[in-house]
């Protein structure tokens, strides 16, 4: 990429340049003054004024990463992070560059012109992407000089900068192209210097819920609208409203229950009620959530990737499950075709919950399963957590003991927190990549699983554990884990056994009560997971009960529990 395409894609192929004290020199002197002087030109056509511009062949804006408190020059090594954080700030916006200049302290961004524009048109888009992308606000005249690109930049003699074009696509654009931006909105963000500020530490996201948590709690709302938006007010509990035109404080910014920085507005004329920063950015600069989410990530340094790779394995997976393995894999097919509804709605809680487990290389991720219970549509969780242990038997997924070495602490604090503030039911999984590999071996696995005729129905620890063992029972049931399971416990056996003979049923309540009458403890784990070991040998089945069982059972308590009876008295009934 040379000066001479850059400047004929721009449609300026001999513009005004300058040199130092703003000497008009030609094209034909840039050589020998190259490596000696500092080298600009005007991209615009028509003059060396602003008013004097007629053509307006480009927008531009200047990603300088500034200087330090000092007033030097960052070390190359921070002004490298500033660029790629900025570089990929522009892969995500819409409207892609038409040429990328990278100098000493920064980025030069250009998105062309291909159609006429009027003077007011061009400064309000201009103002706009200044504004967007944090950039230098002295650089928003039609006549501004810019670097011109394959120049040294020489402030410091010792240490010349050789600017050159890092990208060049030659597209130009119309100003339709930008209403996207609702321009209004954010050219009328006043670009006030000393607000300006350039944000060099930045931090990285991996995870949309981290990042969610992180803008709407740890970062202070009110002064976000203070250095970022129209807000100049002192006073959080009652402000001038920003979003309407306030003449009396109608607004506030506080922090709700669950930690959320809210911002309300009272006056019934506003448009805006009460929001998180997201909400409150999406109204003030009227854009859609995402690039509100990256404005916001921009304005404070935040850098947000996402795991586009594990993404695409999961995106794969669905396909493999849905159009390949019919007639490829038969066995597996027909062991998990019955829950491939419930292995589906695992695979997008997975995309959005992704976490990189970096130790083990090996991508996690924490649901509860009333919330896929919910994505099925299905009001009772138990079917959805009886489908995914029977899925991890068929090694569709993983179920992940949050207490193995291998999850890394921060991983395994974050779900602790997570069971105790909302949601006891949550598991930890992760899914391995679907390949003709993992495949064979699940058909192989799959065979198995029908010889042994196991079935999803009445599928539970001692199922597995009688099948496989203990060792891949515990990996199916991480719950039932670390409980004592090989030697029965005679005692909850010997329980079960006489009320059964007492009452010719019993429920898990009835058991309870029997116990804490006795003054026994209660084994809650032990009685998870040996309670299908101890149905199975006293011939036992759980059954829901209807009005008749009840009956016929002298049930008297509210509803229709559970109880344990008799297989023979069931099938007779
Ligand atoms: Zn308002």
């Amino acid at each position: 990429m040379k000066r001479t395409d850059f400047l004929n894609a721009l449609g300026n192929a001999s513009p005004i340049c300058l040199s130092n004290h703003n000497k008009i020199i030609t094209l034909n002197n840039i050589e020998s003054l190259n490596g000696t002087h500092e080298l600009h030109y005007i991209p615009n056509l028509g003059g060396k004024k602003a008013d004097e511009i007629t053509q307006f062949k480009t927008f531009f804006i200047d990603l300088d990463s500034g200087k330090d408190k000092n007033g030097d020059y960052f070390p190359l090594s921070k002004v490298s992070e500033y660029k790629e954080q900025k570089q990929k700030q522009l892969e995500k916006f819409p409207i892609y560059p038409s040429a990328v200049i990278e100098t000493r302290n920064g980025l030069q961004v250009y998105w062309f012109i291909g159609e006429p524009i009027s003077r007011e048109n061009w400064q309000r888009i201009e103002n706009a992407l200044i504004a967007y992308f944090n950039a230098d606000i002295k650089v928003k005249s039609p006549a501004n000089q810019m670097r011109l690109p394959d120049t040294f930049w020489v402030k410091d003699k010792n240490n010349p900068f050789y600017c050159k074009i890092i990208s060049l696509h030659k597209r130009s654009y119309s100003e339709k192209d930008f209403d996207f931006l609702d321009i209004e909105k954010i050219s009328s963000i006043k670009l006030n210097p000393e607000k300006f500020k350039k944000i060099l530490t930045s931090k990285t996201f991996y995870n949309y819920q981290d990042l969610f948590d992180h803008i709407t709690k740890e970062v202070d709302l009110f002064q976000y609208l203070r250095d970022f938006y129209d807000l100049e007010a002192q006073n959080i509990n009652s402000f001038k409203c920003i979003a309407h035109n306030d003449n009396n404080p109608s607004a506030s910014v506080f922090k709700s229950k669950d930690g959320i920085w809210l911002y309300s507005c009272r006056a019934t004329s506003c448009d805006f009620k009460i929001g998180n920063i997201i909400q409150v950015v999406q109204h003030l600069s009227k854009l859609p959530r995402h690039l509100a989410i990256q404005k916001i990530c921009s304005d404070l340094g935040l850098e947000f990737t996402e795991d586009a790779e594990q993404k695409r394995i999961l995106e794969d997976n669905l396909k493999v499950i849905k159009d390949d393995i019919k007639y490829s894999h038969p066995k597996l097919y027909s062991v998990i075709y019955r829950y491939i509804p419930t292995l589906t709605v695992l695979h997008y809680l997975a995309m959005d919950n992704l976490v990189y487990a970096n130790n083990e290389d090996e991508f996690l991720f924490t649901g509860s399963t009333r919330y896929l219970a919910r994505m099925l549509g299905r009001h009772d969780k138990k079917r959805t957590g009886e489908d995914l242990s029977f899925l991890s038997l068929a090694k569709m997924l993983k179920k992940v003991d949050i207490e193995s070495d291998t999850v890394p602490g921060r991983y395994r604090d974050m779900v602790m927190r997570l069971k105790r503030e909302n949601e006891r039911y949550i598991n930890t999984y992760s899914i391995p990549a679907y390949t003709l590999e993992h495949l064979r071996k699940c058909e192989d696995f799959a065979n198995v699983i029908i010889e042994k005729g196991i079935r999803k129905i009445e599928f539970c620890y001692a199922t597995v554990a009688n099948a496989f063992g203990s060792e891949l029972a515990d990996e199916i049931f991480p719950q039932a884990k670390n409980t004592v399971c090989k030697d029965l416990d005679m005692n909850l056996y010997n329980v079960v056994e006489n009320l059964i003979a007492q009452k010719s049923y019993v429920t898990e309540k009835i058991i309870r009560e029997y116990y804490k009458e006795h003054h026994m403890h209660w084994p809650e784990k032990t009685f998870i997971c040996q309670m299908p070991i101890i149905i199975t040998k006293l011939g036992l089945i759980k059954i829901r009960t209807n009005k008749k069982l009840k009956e016929q059972y002298g049930i008297i308590s509210s509803g229709y529990p559970n109880i344990f009876i008799k297989k023979e008295t069931a099938l007779a009934n």
